[in-house]
């Protein structure tokens, strides 16, 4: 069921038959959902930070300016707002991408470097370029030889839902893997969106640089440089020259911002979204509207007066497109307070209603959550999944044990923008937008308005049992994430 906004605003508010066996929302619920389905300011927020910064990628100038906005727009909520910084491990921005091809054949290419790639060498890297389809085991068996020393070009499927994204990201490691133990000097993916869009997509998961130079290349141009590699008598030979430009060390924030708890101050409900984005577009379905959530959020509870039991802790994360950088840092710096923290609810799937969440396994919260979700029907948000959760700022809490709650949304017009330059405001729904704002503002003042939190946080041997339960475990093997936690490096200390 799909509601519109005046349909959830007049149920909410000013029906008490429409949503007949649940019980309506208390007066908290109703003055702060009032508020943000009122208040310009949510999409003056949005528009500023898409439209007047841009494309903001961590350890960048943009990125400095997309914190001031977020200082700035948490100060006019009427929140104070600070930074905590942490040291990213290198900052990168691309220089001219270029791929010539060598010979007769030759015709103008669209790529871009990958985020995090390593450079070519000066004067770029001159190679046969090889068919090796989808990278597999196989086709790396029969391409044999010829992968040693060459350009690799790798297919992709147009992606169009949740689990084609999946799909892409959990090759993209083990396929990187296979290309260096091959002896390639460099590899490029075929764009997985049609039209010649570009997006830039990382697969570090630790800010580091890839070992390899990648680029995404329009998709119909690699189709054609496809066809021309299987068809071509003679190897078909290009340049690739990739002058990407690596910085040291760079110490970067994350705003955090709070509302005190009236009775159990020590106890904290994380709400967070990142702030950074990939810098083609201008980072409006991701993750900018849900940033501009956050900052909503923070003001309607601020202006209807409310004091929630225990504290709100509204962060906005950098680094989250390198590798959950940020959300990574949050983390070691308040492992003191992990005990205390009630839960960490995450934003970060555009501006898709949302649906319910999933709870990365956490079964024991199902039951609480649903009751505290039963006045909120209107909404149509209340699927809980037990499923995994590896996509976003919650990984490094739940490696801590800490419940995280991560929003599941419709796929909308997410996937034909993802990371892509057509990521802009205009493809935003700001009613929608609204809607789903006052869900979580809800969501998250009844988190922290309990008596009781909704769950323990776990120790080690049940983090441990859950990401066996959940398959989570695999996913983490495939994705590069596994080695630090069983390590011990990441996560909850034995
Ligand atoms: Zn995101």
């Amino acid at each position: 069921m799909k509601c519109s906004l005046p349909c959830v605003l007049g149920i909410l508010l000013c029906s008490t038959a429409a949503v007949a066996m649940e019980p309506a929302p208390d007066a908290a619920s109703a003055a702060v959902i009032g508020r943000v389905l009122t208040s310009p300011a949510l999409a003056t927020d949005l528009q500023r930070l898409a439209d007047g910064v841009g494309g903001r990628v961590s350890g960048t100038p943009a990125m400095a300016r997309a914190i001031d906005w977020a200082l700035d727009a948490f100060r006019n909520a009427g929140v104070e707002a600070h930074t905590e910084s942490y040291t990213m491990p290198l900052t990168w921005s691309e220089g001219a991408t270029r791929l010539e091809i060598l010979g007769d054949a030759a015709f103008p290419v669209s790529l871009v470097s990958e985020g995090w790639s390593a450079p070519t060498p000066a004067g770029g890297i001159e190679a046969e370029l090889v068919h090796i389809g989808n990278g597999t085991e196989a086709d790396f068996a029969r391409v044999g030889k010829r992968a040693q020393g060459a350009i690799l070009l790798v297919d992709s499927s147009v992606i169009v839902s949740w689990d084609d994204l999946e799909s892409e990201y959990d090759r993209a490691v083990p396929l990187k893997q296979r290309a260096v133990e091959a002896g390639a000097r460099a590899v490029l993916w075929t764009a997985a969106r049609e039209r010649r869009l570009l997006y830039r997509h990382t697969d570090t998961v630790d800010g580091e640089l890839s070992p390899l130079p990648m680029a995404t290349v329009a998709r119909e141009d690699a189709l054609r440089l496809a066809r021309l590699a299987d068809n071509s008598a003679t190897p078909v030979r290009v340049r690739l020259t990739m002058p990407n430009v690596v910085g040291g060390p760079f110490l970067e924030r994350n705003v955090v911002a709070e509302i005190r708890g009236r009775e159990h101050p020590e106890q904290v409900v994380v709400l967070g979204a990142h702030l950074d984005s990939w810098d083609l577009g201008t980072g409006a379905l991701d993750n900018g509207c849900n940033a501009a959530l956050v900052i909503a959020a923070a003001r309607a509870i601020a202006a209807a007066g409310l004091k929630p039991r225990s504290t709100i802790r509204f962060v906005l994360f950098s680094g989250e497109e390198v590798g959950f950088l940020g959300s990574r840092a949050y983390v070691v710096q308040h492992r003191a307070e992990l005990d205390r923290t009630r839960a960490m609810v995450v934003v970060d799937s555009g501006v898709g209603r949302i649906t319910g969440f999933t709870l990365s396994g956490r079964a024991d919260i199902v039951a609480p959550l649903a009751e505290l979700l039963r006045p909120l029907a209107a909404f149509d948000a209340a699927a809980l999944s037990l499923a995994g959760s590896l996509g976003t700022d919650n990984v490094d809490f739940m490696l801590e044990g800490v419940p995280t709650l991560s929003a599941d949304q419709d796929a909308a017009n997410y996937m034909p923008n993802y990371h892509a330059a057509s990521d802009t405001f205009d493809k935003v729904d700001l009613p929608l937008l609204a809607q789903n704002t006052a869900f979580i503002t809800a969501t998250v003042f009844a988190i922290a308005d309990r008596a009781a939190p909704l769950g323990p946080r776990l120790s080690r041997a049940e983090i441990a049992k859950l990401l066996e339960s959940t398959g989570l475990d695999k996913s983490m093997q495939v994705g590069g994430l596994w080695e630090e936690w069983a390590a011990g490096r990441r996560g909850r200390a034995p």
